[in-house]
């Protein structure tokens, strides 16, 4: 498929950092950078590589509350209070220096993203740091201090787009834009996520009967997948359900949060995907954007705790995706002596990976897709009576 591609670099996102001991290190994000490079995508003729400045407050606004934020910046400025009210504190979310300008300068990248597409200067937009979708308005969760994607949401309808809608393939429910626009008819959000509330895998939300308010039914749909779901199970799901829900919507934009903590080698999590599922859910939801949203993409990362192994190739083929290339399976040697220096272990040469093996969880697959299509496209019984 043609078209413009958009890749957002921000290095100051870096600072977007909780310290040694925390999951999310930046340099997964630096890491897809540099292989995105090495591969030369960024280079392509019909490649643009996009800066970014730090959002403002006024526009953290369209999603937080001002509480919140000063309390962020005080808080990474070392000023003492009582931060925990705000989501702060030891565990998930320390606070740690500059948080505010770290939030606002991921939030400022999907903003980048958004306003390359709006403004039509490319039809897909990347921001690789971006994707911090368990922040709330008034508080911090899930590693994600200010909600990128709902904030570059909520500046499109500002603009006057009239339908978004945001697909979320992390590995955990995309539980902060649906509840950000959970009463809002212009924004479908859509989840495919592991759930198992019994073992308190977070958040523990993104249940089926989950849908929207009472001015928005069926604005939110939720795909929630067993622990054990791997590739076969996992892409049955989201192709029954995801195409068929964007297209009925009919958005003008397509915004996906493209988290990677799906692969089941990840730490934090208890999916079994490859990157075979990634280059299979790229290839969808490019098409989806072409059918479905006039080509309008505008793309995040997310969750990927392998942040050598696994989050630079699979956000590789997604950006590779969207920019119509197909990069050598082979990964360049420079950057696999690069991320072994990093990780001081081996990585993984080729982007794609042997088949998973098929797991007994892929079997609930089916059923998931269906409850979700089932209450939107029921067949209405005819006028004077049912079937013959
Ligand atoms: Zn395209
Ligand atoms: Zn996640």
């Amino acid at each position: 498929m043609s078209g413009t591609a958009g890749l957002v670099i921000a290095p100051e996102a870096r600072i977007y950092d909780h310290g040694l001991r925390h999951p999310l290190r930046p340099q997964r994000v630096l890491l897809t950078w540099d292989l995105i490079a090495e591969y030369g995508i960024d280079r392509e003729p019909h490649v643009v590589r996009l800066g970014a400045e730090p959002a403002d407050d006024d526009t953290l606004m369209l999603v937080h509350t001002r509480e919140f934020i000063e309390a962020t910046r005080d808080a990474g400025h070392g000023i003492e209070g009582s931060w925990g009210r705000f989501g702060y504190g030891p565990g998930d979310n320390p606070i740690f220096d500059r948080m505010h300008e770290a939030g606002a300068i991921v939030a400022g990248a999907s903003l980048a993203a958004a306003r390359a597409v709006l403004r039509g200067e490319v039809a897909h937009a990347f921001n690789a740091a971006g994707g911090l979708h368990h922040a709330m308005p008034g508080r911090a969760s899930g590693f994600c201090v200010y909600d990128d994607p709902a904030i570059a949401i909520a500046w499109m309808l500002a603009r006057g787009v009239e339908r978004i809608a945001y697909v979320d393939v992390d590995v955990h429910h995309g539980d902060g834009p649906q509840a950000i626009f959970w009463d809002d008819p212009r924004v479908l959000t859509v989840s495919i996520h592991e759930y198992a509330p019994e073992i308190g895998f977070f958040p523990g939300t993104g249940g089926p009967s989950e849908r929207g308010g009472p001015n928005a039914p069926d604005s939110a749909v939720n795909l929630p997948l067993p622990p054990g779901t791997s590739d076969e199970g996992w892409l049955e799901a989201f192709r029954a359900a995801v195409p068929p829900i964007v297209r009925d919507f009919g958005p003008d934009v397509l915004v996906t949060q493209l988290g990677c903590d799906t692969h089941a080698s990840d730490p934090l999590a208890h999916l079994g995907l490859t990157t075979n599922a990634y280059r299979a859910a790229a290839s969808i939801l490019h098409e989806l954007a072409h059918d479905a949203a006039g080509g309008r993409w505008v793309a995040t990362g997310g969750g990927g705790y392998q942040w050598a192994r696994v989050v630079p190739r699979a956000w590789t083929i997604y950006f590779a995706e969207m920019a119509g290339v197909r990069p050598p399976d082979e990964i360049p040697e420079g950057w696999i002596e690069r991320a072994e220096f990093e990780l001081r272990g081996e990585v993984p040469t080729t982007l794609s990976e042997p088949p998973a093996r098929s797991s007994p969880a892929d079997e609930e697959a089916g059923a998931v897709a269906s409850a979700a299509l089932a209450h939107r496209f029921e067949p209405r019984a005819p006028d004077g009576g049912g079937p013959p």
